[in-house]
């Protein structure tokens, strides 16, 4: 009689983990791009030597390190939203000059006050939804003398966003506006507590409820020790945490254009590390919106001085912003919006 239950048990087990693997090829299979040659197109506008310009910019010496509302920052941020009206990009209508202004009493002591940078090109179809790519713009400042550039971290990332930019500009001229609205989103702070993403999801510009997802970037222009045998990889973190279909796009965009080599053991809930918590995709994945956190690891260089434009790996680079736009150009274009559910 026992072993009798103990089989029916199983079947039941059976079925359902059957019912839950077909659910799940069920999505796989739904995803696919319309047009891959349209979007390989505007993803080839994405170059190193683009990228190059940005990250050097950026991370130079001129900036003193862009710590949060010391001059040096306040002038990358110039450089940041001068780029977006060189492109034509738009200001929210809100904020028209591109800022969202962090005071500095949801700052740390000492610091002064700040700016989020906030751009976007308006959807076709579904305006009104929101498909958001950020990075952070600040870094560490000057320490006992030294300036710490932050070319990775995260000059890598928010030359990508400019770059990703451009090449969404590019396919709107050329007639393939995005059907969602896609932000471009440069906050400030991060190195100091992720105070202006958090900033901003507790003062969001574009409804919360209508954020269909967040990727963000930090630090995506170098190799990390576990990966210097093989540099072709990028971490992907908080991908299958709220939207199971979002773990899938990124999959998709993967294979349909990068061929990196996801490697997910940053995502695992008992890492040490807890990166998860420790970007700024985290004050979007606490309001509900689904997020990717694109990393690279750690590297000798993580938060020194030496870490340096001159170390930046672009081709990699230019491959992992890829990899993003192709991401975020199946979300935004999508018939249907993201999911925001575990499967
Ligand atoms: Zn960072």
């Amino acid at each position: 009689m026992k072993v009798l239950v103990a089989s029916a048990l199983i079947l039941v087990g059976s079925c359902a983990t059957l019912r839950h693997s077909e659910k799940i090829d069920n999505l796989k299979n739904s995803i696919s791009y319309d047009d891959e040659a349209v979007v390989r197109k505007y993803l080839n506008t994405i170059k190193p030597d683009e990228l190059k310009i940005h990250l050097e910019e950026v991370s130079s010496d001129k900036y003193n390190g862009r710590m949060t509302g010391e001059e040096g920052h306040n002038q990358v941020c110039d450089y940041i939203r001068n780029y977006y009206k060189s492109q034509d990009i738009k200001a929210p209508d809100s904020h028209p000059d591109y800022y969202q202004k962090v005071p500095k009493n949801v700052l740390p002591d000492n610091l002064n006050d700040s700016q989020n940078i906030i751009a976007y090109i308006e959807g076709s179809e579904f305006p009104d939804e929101y498909v958001f790519i950020s990075a952070h713009s600040d870094h560490e400042g000057i320490i006992d003398g030294e300036i710490y550039n932050g070319a990775d971290d995260n000059g890598s990332g928010t030359a990508a966003v400019l770059e990703m930019a451009e090449a969404f500009s590019i396919a709107v001229e050329d007639g393939y506006r995005p059907k969602r609205s896609i932000v471009f989103l440069h906050v400030t702070a991060e190195e100091v507590g992720l105070h202006g993403s958090r900033y901003y999801s507790n003062n969001p510009i574009f409804p919360i409820e209508n954020t269909v997802s967040n990727l963000n970037i930090d630090m995506i222009g170098r190799v990390d020790p576990r990966h210097e045998d093989d540099e072709n990889y990028i971490y992907l973190i908080g991908s299958d945490r709220i939207s199971t279909e979002l773990h899938f796009i990124a999959q998709k965009a993967n294979s349909a254009f990068t061929h990196l080599n996801l490697d997910y053991k940053y995502n695992d809930e008992n890492d040490s590390n807890r990166y998860y918590y420790r970007s700024d995709h985290y004050n979007f994945a606490v309001k509900g919106v689904p997020v990717i956190f694109f990393f690279n690891g750690e590297h000798e260089d993580y938060t020194k001085p030496t870490d340096t434009a001159d170390k930046i790996n672009y081709s990699l680079l230019t491959k992992r912003a890829k990899l993003i736009f192709a991401t975020a150009w199946y979300i935004a274009n999508s018939n249907e919006r993201l999911n925001p559910e575990i499967i």
